[in-house]
């Protein structure tokens, strides 16, 4: 099931979407509140975890050292005390069995997949903290809510949620099959992972490793992440920058970086 189309489907059978005022939380107005944001994600994630033909989402019960290892690195992240709706939103970690996909989403409201094709194309744990950093910062920054509102326009959306304009439905719910972050939600969640690293343990320009990784490999065959998380000019450069920038230090240990990492990617 598409994503983005699930989430549309989400905003016109939810009857509790706030009209009561337009925020500019991500950048750009946004018509949907918080509580939309999570009510949303809690959706999306329903119609994801009820079709593990397509998410093989591994069982926390199962594979318990592997959730406990993940869900410390989402801690580590949101103890940094850069996560702005830190206690508004879920933050729940699920990994998707899938070897062969190397991407991740955050759906609005907090609900973070990540596949384990991401995680054993990665070299170590800066690498993921980099990534998942990225992806929490598309949720806390709301870009899907805030693009939703600027693609289709503030009375659009108001028409289709009272049922004024159904006729705008299969329309709008093809144009978001294709929906995607823009280059500028992409560089914003490249400056959001590096801001949410910098006080914690890791390389706070880990996700450069990510996207440096992408470029040595070639473009033959391209991570999935790309589809959906379009590339912005000088990435790599502009996330190192921003590091050296903020003065972040890392203090990771060589072991917990590279030797712990290993050790994670063998139990998945
Ligand atoms: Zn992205």
């Amino acid at each position: 099931m598409n994503i983005t189309k699930t989430l549309f489907y989400s905003i016109i059978a939810s009857s509790a979407i706030s009209l009561a005022g337009c925020s500019k939380d991500g950048g750009g107005i946004n018509i949907f509140s918080i509580e939309d944001d999570k009510q949303l994600g809690l959706q999306t994630k329903s119609q994801i975890e009820a079709d593990p033909g397509q998410f093989p989402i591994l069982d926390p019960a199962t594979h318990a050292a592997a959730y406990s290892y993940i869900n410390a690195l989402r801690d580590d992240i949101l103890a940094s005390g850069k996560v702005i709706h830190k206690d508004d939103f879920i933050w729940e970690v699920k990994i998707i069995k899938n070897d062969e996909v190397q991407n991740a989403f955050c759906t609005p409201g907090g609900y973070i997949y990540v596949y384990t094709g991401l995680i054993k194309y990665l070299d170590n744990k800066s690498a993921l903290a980099g990534v998942m950093g990225h992806e929490m910062a598309h949720a806390d920054r709301r870009h899907s809510t805030t693009q939703m509102t600027k693609t289709y326009g503030v009375q659009t959306l108001l028409d289709v949620v009272v049922g004024k304009n159904q006729g705008l439905l299969t329309q709008i719910g093809a144009e978001l099959v294709n929906l995607k972050f823009s280059r500028s939600d992409e560089s914003e969640a490249d400056e959001y992972s590096v801001k949410y690293l910098c006080p914690t343990k890791y390389h706070a320009d880990g996700a450069a490793y990510f996207f440096q990784k992408i470029i040595d490999m070639g473009s033959s065959n391209p991570p999935e992440f790309l589809s959906t998380h379009p590339n912005p000019d000088n990435r790599v450069s502009n996330i190192k920058q921003k590091a050296t920038d903020g003065g972040c230090v890392s203090s990771i240990a060589s072991n917990e970086e590279i030797d712990g990492y290993n050790t994670f990617k063998a139990s998945l």
